[in-house]
């Protein structure tokens, strides 16, 4: 018996062994040349990665909500209007910090499985008085993919700054932040960016730094100011040491790993295996009978897949795919919780990875009395993967 198992939740993933030995390296001093070189490069491979070439980005310690928290702490004023195009549990994450920084919070939402598309936020913002729109690149609750290049689009035709939350898409799902209009691209360490978990990264594009910089109210958060923040980014980039929190030393450097290995795959390159892996995953599923929770492909994300539970199954279907070796996760958003599980597919995620898990979930299906073809899914999966 190996005794292991796959971790395939949308978060934290698996990470490549190069990540895993670079986080073990002795702990250096943050201002030690090579930790210096290490957080400066990692910065400029940042804009390679998030295709912001002209970002100010910024590495933080800590998780994924507190790069949602900078985002708005930094460019929302009391009183500014905030459209959240809600597509699950994190958006509305979103529209609670707007709110707790003073935000006059507009929802605009969809059923479970859908997002507003381009149009009703068009519409909505001619209704409204908005500063910003945020947008969940793909909302892990649901595995719904946001149409970002068209939300963006409008956003900034009705002059609204662009607050991305990618924790569950950068890396995986195509993003051309800078083309595509997103002032704040958001995201976190331990999703496809392929870092154990405690990294928030941030790209601010310069119309965002200059709401920020001509903001009239200090940031209403001390640490999460970017005030503070920026000389040390620049500091770094310059190769020259900088105070103001101790970076989180080893996970820098796993970072600096991983966008490295990033950038050798290539960006085109890893979206679309992004792509095909979550394709033939899909196939499986749909062979087997079920129904994933986004209302049509195109609204799938490629970096994880919200899978509905067939009739007759529940929520002990997830510990029987863990007795068979591999962990998903059970469902999240408060309203269809208890009606469909989760499955990550992202950052370092293989062909094999994918077979493994639609057989780990055959053998549960099997084994709670579900009626299916036993090998369908994995032999239309692997049609897809052969294509
Ligand atoms: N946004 C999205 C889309 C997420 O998936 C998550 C984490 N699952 C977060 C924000 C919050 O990130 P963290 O848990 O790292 O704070």
């Amino acid at each position: 018996m190996k005794g292991r198992n796959l971790l395939m939740i949308p978060g934290p993933i698996e990470f490549t062994p190069e990540v895993m030995a670079s986080m073990a390296q002795p702990t250096t001093s943050h201002v030690a040349p090579n930790f210096i070189e290490c957080f400066g490069e990692s910065l400029e491979m940042m804009r390679d990665v998030f295709l912001a070439p002209s970002a100010q980005p910024f590495i933080l310690a800590g998780s994924g909500t507190l790069g949602m928290d900078a985002a708005m702490a930094n460019v929302l004023q009391p009183g500014d209007g905030v459209l959240t195009v809600n597509s699950g549990y994190f958006s509305d994450r979103m529209g609670d910090i707007a709110r707790r920084y003073g935000g006059r919070v507009t929802n605009l939402s969809a059923d479970p499985g859908d997002i507003p598309d381009a149009s009703e936020v068009a519409r909505a913002l001619e209704a409204g008085d908005f500063a910003i729109v945020t947008i969940t690149h793909v909302d892990t609750s649901t595995g719904v993919l946001a149409d970002v290049e068209g939300i963006a689009g409008v956003a900034r035709d009705a002059g609204c700054l662009v607050i991305l939350d990618s924790v569950c898409g950068t890396a995986g799902a195509e993003c051309r932040t800078e083309d595509w209009g997103v002032d704040i691209h958001l995201t976190a360490s331990q999703k496809a960016i392929g870092v154990p978990p405690g990294l928030a990264l941030l790209t601010v594009s310069p119309a965002a730094m200059e709401v920020f910089e001509s903001r009239e109210t200090p940031v209403p958060s001390y640490y999460a100011d970017f005030a503070e923040w920026l000389p040390i980014m620049r500091a770094y980039e310059e190769r020259r040491p900088g105070y103001f929190g101790t970076p989180a030393v080893n996970l820098v450097a796993a970072l600096n790993t991983s966008l490295k290995q990033i950038l050798d795959e290539g960006m085109d390159a890893r979206f679309a295996r992004h792509e095909r892996l979550a394709g033939a995953f899909r196939s499986g599923i749909r062979a087997l009978g079920l129904d994933i929770v986004p209302a049509s492909d195109e609204l799938a994300a490629p970096t994880l897949t919200a899978i509905r539970y067939p009739d007759g199954v529940g929520p002990d279907l997830v510990p029987e795919i863990g007795a068979g070796g591999i962990l998903t996760a059970g469902g999240l958003h408060p309203e269809i919780k208890q009606t469909y599980f989760r499955v990550g597919h992202m950052g370092a995620v293989n062909a094999a990875d994918i077979l493994a898990t639609l057989g780990a979930i055959e053998r549960a299906l099997a084994a709670k009395g579900y009626e299916f073809e036993c090998g369908s899914g994995l032999a239309a999966a692997q049609r897809a993967l052969c294509d």
